[in-house]
């Protein structure tokens, strides 16, 4: 394997971003998608991580999109993975093509239930059970896990979320990546009872650069994110005008950041929704900072 461990790369940088692109669903797509996630790797993150599609079309163009940009681009990078579909052999047959196209960090998912998903036999029942297979694979993987400021949608409580994090931390993950977030003070919040439950490993922060008010439906949607006072009044005001709702989104995100850093943390994740253009802005508005 030959990329460099997440940990190394971030432990270089006073401050660093970081982007999250996704594989097109089919292959017709695919060429679109190259260019857009080249053109984000010019950008020169710190790494890029390229998720994984939880069954269907997109789980193979992952590793693809990723060893392409590490090799034409020389941008580290990471490969999202997740387990709730797979058996050990298909998961095992991922690890191997992962090693084989020098990709050595992975993000370990359990991945959404698909609706009316009743296998006989599931083979991973949480993201654990993957970091588990993985280090029994090959220890040399650096592995990165979900972390949900806001808490999972299926926990019933924060402090049960945290120590099913806990035990994912000892059984092996590297750092974690968060669930995005609009407030930054719920999220300084949970980083308080992440550490005081003993979980030390590096958090880096999610940023979801919100450009239009369609994206900030689905996103909410997905996610399950809060969305505070501040952005609902921009959504109110801007959310109909397509360009001044994509400046005040990218001046939110950039404000978020910037507030991450002075409150030490000094690598953020942004999900960049395949946006070279969104990636660009938020580049060059940090720019004397990442410098
Ligand atoms: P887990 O860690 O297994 O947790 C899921 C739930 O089970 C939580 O409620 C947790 O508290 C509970 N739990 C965990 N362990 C145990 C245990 N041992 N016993 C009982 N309960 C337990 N999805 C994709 O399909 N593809 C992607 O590429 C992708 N990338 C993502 C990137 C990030 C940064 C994030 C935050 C999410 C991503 N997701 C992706 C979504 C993710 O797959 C879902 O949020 C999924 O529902 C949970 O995955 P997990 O790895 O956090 O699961």
């Amino acid at each position: 394997m030959s990329s460099i461990r997440i940990n190394d790369l971030t432990d270089q940088h006073k401050y660093s971003v970081s982007f999250e692109v996704f594989p097109p669903k089919t292959i017709d797509k695919m060429e679109n998608v190259v260019s857009a996630v080249r053109q984000i790797a010019d950008l020169k993150p710190v790494f890029m991580s390229v998720t994984y599609g939880a069954g269907g079309g997109t789980s193979d163009y992952t590793i693809s999109i990723a060893r392409d940009i590490q090799e034409k681009k020389g941008v580290p990078m990471m490969a999202h993975l997740t387990c709730i579909t797979s058996d050990k052999q298909q998961i095992q047959s991922q690890l191997a093509r992962l090693r084989e196209n020098g990709i050595s960090n992975i993000l370990a998912l359990r991945g959404d239930i698909p609706d009316g998903f009743t296998p006989t036999q599931i083979h991973f029942r949480h993201a654990i059970e993957l970091v588990r297979e993985i280090k029994a694979f090959d220890p040399d993987f650096c592995i990165g896990g979900a972390c949900y400021p806001e808490t999972h949608p299926e926990a019933r409580t924060q402090e049960e979320d945290i120590s099913h994090i806990m035990e994912k931390v000892n059984a092996g993950m590297d750092f974690l990546i968060s669930q995005m977030f609009f407030d930054n003070a719920s999220f300084y919040s949970y980083m308080y009872q992440l550490r005081e439950a003993g979980i030390g490993v590096p958090v880096h922060p999610g940023i979801m650069p919100i450009v239009n008010a369609k994206q900030m439906k689905r996103t909410l949607k997905l996610s399950g994110s809060q969305l505070p006072h501040r952005f609902r009044r921009i959504l109110d005001v801007f959310g109909d005008d397509p360009k001044a709702m994509c400046q005040a989104g990218i001046a939110y995100a950039t404000d978020q950041i910037i507030d991450l850093f002075a409150n030490g943390f000094h690598s953020v994740h942004v999900y960049s929704m395949n946006n070279p253009a969104v990636g660009k802005a938020i580049m060059d508005n940090l720019s004397d900072i990442l410098r």
